[in-house]
């Protein structure tokens, strides 16, 4: 049983994957993988006017980069391939035979221009042409020509495409497993190209006889399909194929909540709108992805599961696995679901906190091996210890602990102003003495002294110690004082509380 469940995920290569895409595919994967199924990547290029450099391979390393794994499609194998359509072009042209020879589709000459005459014609009146039901008995093509004409027109080396005869006063409804039944009457709808003059099959075509001959089970896909999956259940029906279950996701909507999350509206309101950073290959524009902002893949992907389903509990933290075993289709909401990106960044900040303090400190060191400072990995692992409470992204750890390898340089001037009163240089050189004596270099050891000090000449202890913070940080931030002190090493806390005193 389990073998018939197939589903695909089928993007065409005319840009960077948008985050909504990389849902779908979640979506599709997850409901495969529940169900025992398998999982299938097809590129569906059948459109070279839109095709760009580098999508494809873009599409393919941000699904990796989630954790999103085909078992059938371009780069693996697979029985029902080729699943690339431009290399099934060949395959395309019978189907449209047949579906003429069957009645249900019909060569069309109208050159583009006779089109655009009668667009603008239409339009002039406010109104808008349709190739439909209506018109089709008035144009030219081989229901309205003689047998021996269209035979002329289609010897010669006149363009011609082949569009679907919708049939009249149809009503074409089918379930949609999100949206339950949909209902459309046909004389809604227009006779769509399916084969164009170039040889190519339009989308709708390649879509449904690739859906056919790749045996897929089911359909999850952007509602912006909806309008088209009319044309689909028409379609099989006209092959005489069983057509398979088909589900409509819901857009994601911008942060404020009303209008789709568009390509543009991440790096005008900052945040990222694709996985991974895309260059764009005609304007050389740059596109920021949740990736190169220090995301991790699987902090962005909970996030994604849970923007448009919900497991019907409190639970927000789901591994890959735990998705695959709670998601099902009859949660998933049939309105909009509204892009937060605080949330996303919480969901990161979750899964920060769950990493081990070894696992971080390896992300962290590479970070600062850029920066030519070699830390002990050990010793590494007690600073994110220290700091990882404060962080979100990896990238937060340098500004959370640049002091443990680098002796401050300047001093915040609006804490040397709160923090250095008259008597605080005396205060310090007394401390320095008292640390130099010291037999061991230990955060709470030092802390004692530093505490009995503050207690014998009855100082405050807050002053006291916010004061040598700023000698030893050159800032009033950071975590515990004497654990940093304890890290950095006697020669060079006391090298800083000199350079303070010099300094300040
Ligand atoms: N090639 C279509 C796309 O780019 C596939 C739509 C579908 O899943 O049917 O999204």
């Amino acid at each position: 049983m389990s073998s018939q469940i197939r589903l695909r995920f089928a993007p065409s290569p005319t840009g960077p994957l948008h985050m909504g895409g990389v849902r779908t595919a979640l979506y599709n994967y997850l409901f495969a993988k529940k169900l025992g199924g398998k999982f299938i990547l097809r590129i569906e290029d059948t459109d070279q006017a839109r095709f760009v450099a580098g999508a494809e391979d873009y599409i393919k390393e941000s699904l990796s980069w989630c954790g999103i794994k085909f078992d059938e499609g371009v780069d693996d194998k697979g029985e029902f391939g080729p699943y690339r359509q431009s290399e099934r072009k060949e395959l395309y042209t019978e189907y449209a035979q047949q579906l003429i020879t069957n009645g249900w589709a019909y060569y069309a000459f109208d050159s583009s221009d006779e089109l655009t005459a009668l667009r603008e014609k239409a339009e002039s009146t406010g109104g808008v042409f349709t190739y439909n039901i209506e018109c089709r008995q008035k144009l030219n093509n081989s229901l309205t020509l003689s047998a021996a004409e269209v035979d002329n027109k289609l010897k010669s080396d006149k363009a011609y495409v082949i569009r679907f005869k919708m049939p009249k006063e149809e009503e074409v409804i089918f379930e949609d497993l999100i949206r339950g039944e949909v209902r459309v009457k046909t004389e809604k709808l227009d006779d769509k190209v399916l084969f164009k003059s170039d040889g190519m099959p339009t989308y709708h075509l390649a879509n449904i006889v690739d859906d056919h001959l790749m045996r897929i089970s089911h359909v999850i896909r952007g509602e912006e399909w909806l309008p088209s999956a009319p044309l689909h259940i028409l379609l099989y029906k006209a092959f005489g194929w069983k057509a398979p279950e088909f589900a409509h996701l819901p857009i994601i909507l911008k942060p404020i909540g009303k209008g789709k999350l568009s390509k543009r509206d991440g790096d005008k309101m900052g945040f990222p709108v694709f996985p991974i950073q895309w260059n764009d290959p005609n304007s050389s524009e740059v596109f920021s992805g949740y990736r190169e902002d220090g995301y991790f893949p699987d902090a962005f992907v909970n996030m994604l599961a849970l923007l448009g389903w919900n497991p019907g509990t409190e639970q927000e933290i789901f591994s890959m696995e735990e998705l695959i075993e709670a998601f099902s289709l009859d949660r998933v909401g049939k309105s909009g679901s509204k892009f937060d990106p605080e949330k996303t960044k919480w969901f990161n900040q979750q899964y920060l906190r769950a990493k081990s303090d070894k696992d971080l400190a390896i992300l962290f060191q590479v970070e600062l091996r850029e920066k030519k400072i070699e830390v002990d990995s050990e010793k590494l692992e007690e600073v994110v210890g220290l700091v990882k409470e404060r962080a979100i992204f990896i990238s937060d750890f340098w500004s959370q602990s640049y002091f443990f390898f680098r002796a401050p340089t300047e001093f915040n001037a609006k804490v040397v102003k709160k923090r250095w009163k008259e008597n605080t240089p005396q205060i310090i050189t007394d401390l320095h003495d008292l640390f130099s004596n010291s037999e061991i270099w230990v955060a709470e050891p030092l802390h004692d002294i530093a505490a009995n000090y503050i207690e014998k000449n009855e100082l405050g202890f807050g002053a006291v110690m916010n004061a040598l913070r700023l000698a030893v940080v050159g800032d009033g931030i950071g975590p515990d004082l004497f654990k940093i002190i304890e890290f950095v090493g006697r020669e060079d806390a006391l090298k800083r509380l000199n350079y303070a005193l010099k300094t300040i």
